[in-house]
């Protein structure tokens, strides 16, 4: 294998986010919708609410609202369209339990488990590097069992290792020794750009066909999880 580590990405490279995401959120609107009394469906109140996570998303990343000011807008927007009455505390809950329960919700892409069984086999060290809550996304890795390919001290966590993508130096710290490193991410900003700069090959899993990597860009891109499989498994 000419790779001697492959690092990825956790959510929307390993597991489907959008969809963990759509499923949890359902499930606590209809929760809401019930307590509320209130006669819309929770699939038409979910395509309210992620027209706003959507349109507001830009207030959030710009730094002009914080993540919780993001949260509650997205909630309270949503339900005044349909008339009902909520409040932040009701918000915070809300996301509160929808970032308890994801986990819960998620479930690997296909192709995943048959690529890291195969890459088991194999003299490569498999790693994972991710932001977000040591807490969450360990929830996450134990609910998709990802411990059956993964040691603890290969799993870099931005609040645990005190450092987060974009920065590379959260790549060059998972790099501690000598080796020829592989990421696999599904942000061009997040995961792409610093891990080039820290020095790794990437694979650019576009998986929810967005931003397409610029034209004269030689990095492989692909948007699924299977096309992962056949890149790297073309380097064994
Ligand atoms: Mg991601």
């Amino acid at each position: 294998m000419y790779w001697t580590h492959i690092y990825f990405d956790l959510d929307n490279t390993l597991y489907d986010h959008e969809k963990a995401f759509r499923k949890t959120m359902l499930h606590f609107a209809e929760k809401m919708l019930r307590r509320k009394k209130a006669s819309v469906s929770p699939e038409k109140w979910f395509e309210v609410f992620k027209r706003y996570c959507d349109d507001y998303w830009d207030h959030y990343e710009s730094g002009s609202w914080s993540r919780e000011t993001y949260q509650i807008n997205r909630f309270q927007s949503a339900n005044e369209s349909f008339n009902i009455n909520s409040n932040a505390e009701e918000a915070l809950d809300f996301q509160s339990n929808y970032e308890w329960n994801v986990a819960t919700f998620s479930e690997l892409f296909p192709g995943v488990e048959e690529l890291l069984t195969k890459l088991s086999n194999q003299p490569v060290l498999l790693g994972i590097i991710t932001n977000g809550s040591d807490e969450i996304q360990r929830s996450k890795i134990k609910e998709l069992r990802l411990d059956r390919w993964f040691n603890n001290e290969n799993i870099y966590i931005s609040q645990h290792v005190g450092l987060s993508k974009p920065d590379p130096q959260i790549f060059n710290y998972a790099k501690e020794e000598e080796g020829n490193f592989l990421y696999v991410g599904d942000s061009l900003n997040q995961d792409v750009r610093p891990a080039i700069e820290a020095g790794f090959d990437v694979i650019y899993f576009n998986s929810r066909d967005t931003d397409k990597r610029p034209s004269n860009s030689t990095i492989p891109e692909v948007t699924t999880f299977n096309e992962v499989s056949t890149v790297i498994l073309a380097n064994l």
